[in-house]
């Protein structure tokens, strides 16, 4: 039997209610501007039974950013709309990890119950529609430059805007279109090949318990991922002896340090002047190493007075791509840590063809104001793309080091700095 389609017009659709998706909500809420935001009618889609949670906590491993930062969107106007003082627990248990980093799981009952708060605000007010457990399956653009998202329940949702927050998707480096390095071939190796994002999610432990003193590890990829899932390995499997995990990646790590001067107290001297951020003078500010990522690192290099980790060693591939091919061919496991993509929606026009998007070759699916680009580069109007792998770069203005070409992925730009981006060009301030 087919469904029975309805379509709901509102001003601004969003997909994806992850910590991205609810970002402009919140901030619209810290702000006490959700109503002027709300006039016209918001539809938000999530597929999951959750708001707010999204993937985040189901990694077993510390934040690298301080526990802090999750907090911060129940300050201001927040309690204006949502009864914060019911999720007076969860906020005193996150209060405990106050300048430090909390491990990911330990975040999931604030979210979801913070998450559960927006959904009660959502269904009692009319402008409000909230689409649970629904998964918007296609975009269309149309020459008005409005869209119509469809539903898996057969509903159409007609938006004036329309946010994309749909998370990212861990690369997977034995597809056909991979190019890890030329001449390295990673299918060769992919029986003994898996993905970081299932490590840190304890989905190998079985096999991480199963490695020897003597294994030998190589983690392709130098960042966050890399080291967090070099860090999860030593503290997984106490057997692992010096020398058992190697990482290697095409681009030297980078540590983040409060200023110029904490980096020359820590004898680390790898930046130059264009890796200073010119607004709060952090070193590395977006692209830096953070919390027990950095503190591996740092370990490796014998910094400050850390004491030296010899289990885990750094490799520049550079011009030893024949030695990683012999690493590669003797290791017992092969971790690809190679990133996220964006987990884009399939998007057509009014004559059903398809759209598509700058990032799939860039990574860099939006400009500085969160604005997705089409294939040659130029903004789609009121089409909004943020959070994990949307290839965010904030403008110069608002800081970080101008050496900085990666993705900045962080709750705080989701609920701060991107979501006031595309809050103002929705308002039109
Ligand atoms: C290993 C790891 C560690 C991280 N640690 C930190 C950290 O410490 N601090 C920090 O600030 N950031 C961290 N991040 C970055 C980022 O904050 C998180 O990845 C966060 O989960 C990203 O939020 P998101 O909303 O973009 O994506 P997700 O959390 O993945 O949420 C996307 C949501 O969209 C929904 N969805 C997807 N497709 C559809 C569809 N078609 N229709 C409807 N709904 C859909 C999903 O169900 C999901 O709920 C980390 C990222 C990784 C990978």
């Amino acid at each position: 039997m087919n469904k029975v389609s309805t379509c709901i017009k509102v001003k601004v659709a969003i997909i994806g209610g992850g910590p991205a998706g609810t970002g402009t909500i919140l901030k619209a809420m810290k702000d006490n501007s959700f109503e002027e935001y709300a006039d016209g009618g918001i539809a938000l889609v999530e597929s999951s039974s959750d708001l707010l949670v999204g993937s985040i906590t189901k990694f077993l491993v510390e934040s690298d950013t301080l526990s802090d930062v999750f907090l911060e969107c129940t300050q201001g106007s927040t309690n204006n709309y949502l009864p914060l003082a019911q999720l007076q627990n969860e906020i005193t248990e996150i209060k405990k990890y106050a300048g430090s980093p909390i491990p990911l799981n330990a975040l999931h009952t604030f979210l979801q119950s913070l998450g559960k708060l927006i959904e009660n605000f959502f269904a009692t007010n009319v402008q409000c529609k909230l689409f649970l457990r629904t998964t918007a399956q296609k975009i269309v653009i149309k020459k008005n430059n409005e869209f119509d998202v469809f539903l898996n329940n057969g509903s159409i949702i007609s938006a004036k805007h329309l946010i994309i927050a749909t998370g990212g998707i861990s690369v997977n480096g034995l597809q056909d279109e991979f190019n890890f390095r030329d001449g390295i071939d990673l299918k060769a190796h992919s029986k003994k090949t898996i993905n970081a994002h299932d490590i840190i999610q304890g989905k190998s432990n079985d096999l991480i318990a199963k490695m020897r003193s003597k294994s030998k590890i190589i983690i392709l990829g130098g960042s966050h991922s890399a080291f967090s899932v070099a860090d999860y390995l030593i503290k997984a499997n106490k057997n692992l002896k010096d020398n058992s995990v190697h990482i290697w990646a095409n681009t030297k790590p980078k540590l983040f340090y409060l200023s110029k001067e904490d980096a020359q107290i820590d004898q680390y001297d790898d930046f130059t002047e264009s890796d200073i951020c010119p607004i709060t003078h952090r070193v590395f500010r977006l692209a830096g190493l953070r919390m027990n990522g950095r503190q591996l690192y740092r370990k490796m290099l014998v910094l400050g007075d850390e004491e030296i980790e010899k289990r885990v060693t750094f490799n520049l591939i550079s011009n030893q791509a024949h030695k990683l091919n012999e690493e590669l061919k003797s290791a017992d496991l092969i971790i690809h840590a190679l990133g996220y993509r964006f987990n884009m929606v399939d998007t057509y026009n009014e004559s059903h063809d398809p759209i598509y998007y700058y990032g799939s070759t860039s990574f860099h699916w939006v400009n500085d104001h969160c604005n997705l680009l089409n294939e040659q580069g130029q903004l789609i109007p009121n089409l909004f793309g943020v959070g994990l792998a949307s290839g965010f770069i904030p403008k110069a203005n608002a800081g970080g080091e101008p050496s900085f070409t990666g993705q900045t992925n962080g709750l705080w730009y989701y609920q701060n700095k991107a979501a006031e981006l595309i809050l103002n060009n929705i308002l039109n301030l």
